[in-house]
């Protein structure tokens, strides 16, 4: 089978730019991964790691020969990292992105983009809480969904693209850039934003309480604290940049919040007993769809 580009260039070496740059090397050992980080000593790290075919010490020179650009960095940065990258660029290279947020991102990279080149944003549904080059590992992407914005691209370079991804065991799946931020803001970001504030309420309750709460955390709240373990400076930049679809869930979801509390205040057994029934058939479905164990 060929190889669905000779050269990459993985812009920000974390979790995704790691993964990616493992996942590559293992399924398309031919491939040459050129890896670039603006902190040096996540690039030495990187060395140390044996990440990718070579790390460079300038941009420019990462992605100069490369066929596909990856962008790797937390969301607030596409621009500045587009901004010193696009003038390096080989007629006809595809950019593409990992970023959480897909409105803000493609409004702040189009501009940037060279007339011969091709931009096609993506976005992997693969995450942990960790961040960093040490934390990657090569099967992150397997049977996980990889959502690709054909962005009015000609056909062929899109299918070249999911054709890579597909080859690393993602699955892959179009989408429309507004659909994209609304699902992701209920399924990824309400869920990271309640996290952030239980553990932030924890965090505000007088000593004893606290100490008792981090003893006793197995029976829940210890969930809650491995998502609000996530890296600060991506998530920041994702509630800024998808504002207003996170508002939007944000106010339904008070909405219903207020409803449980109406019913807990009420007794009303049978409101209570009819949402968690449902909730844990949704629970259900994720498991059938391969979307846990
Ligand atoms: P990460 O582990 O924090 O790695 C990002 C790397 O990019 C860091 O080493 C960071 O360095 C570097 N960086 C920041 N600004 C840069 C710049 N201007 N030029 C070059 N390098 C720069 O983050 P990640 O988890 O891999 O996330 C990367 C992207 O994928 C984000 O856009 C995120 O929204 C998206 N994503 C993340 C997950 C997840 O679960 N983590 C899942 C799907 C998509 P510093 O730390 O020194 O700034």
């Amino acid at each position: 089978m060929t190889q669905p580009y000779h050269h990459i260039a993985i812009i920000g070496i974390g979790l995704i730019g790691s993964s990616l740059a493992l996942a590559t090397k293992r399924i398309l050992p031919d491939t040459h991964i050129s890896l670039y980080d603006h902190d040096p000593n996540v690039r030495k790290e990187a060395k140390e790691l044996g990440l990718g075919s070579e790390i460079h010490d300038k941009i420019a020179d990462a992605v100069s020969q490369a066929e596909l650009v990856v962008l790797a960095v937390p969301v607030g940065a596409m621009a500045e990292v587009m901004t010193q990258l696009a003038d390096r660029l080989r007629p006809d290279t595809v950019i593409t992105d990992t970023g959480s947020t897909k409105r803000s991102v493609i409004a702040d990279i189009s501009p940037l983009v060279p007339s011969n080149c091709h931009f096609i944003p993506s976005h992997p549904l693969a995450g942990t809480e960790f961040s960093g080059p040490a934390s990657g590992f090569a099967t992150l992407f397997e049977k996980r969904y990889w959502l690709v914005l054909p962005n009015g691209n000609a056909q062929e370079k899109v299918d070249r693209l999911a054709g890579y991804l597909g080859r690393l065991g993602a699955m892959v799946e179009f989408m429309d850039t507004e659909y994209h931020d609304r699902v992701l803001a209920i399924t990824s970001h309400l869920p990271h934003l309640i996290a952030y504030t239980i553990v932030g309420t924890a965090v505000d309750l007088e000593t004893h309480l606290k100490e008792d709460v981090i003893k006793y955390s197995a029976s829940g709240f210890r969930d809650f604290t491995r998502i609000a373990a996530s890296d600060p400076t991506m998530w920041r930049d994702v509630f800024i940049n998808n504002d207003e679809a996170v508002l939007e869930m944000l106010q339904r979801f008070t909405e219903d919040l207020s409803y449980l509390q109406r019913a807990i205040r009420w007794k009303e057994k049978d409101k209570l007993f009819d949402l968690f029934t449902r909730t844990r058939a949704i629970r259900r479905s994720i498991i059938d769809l391969g979307q846990d164990s």
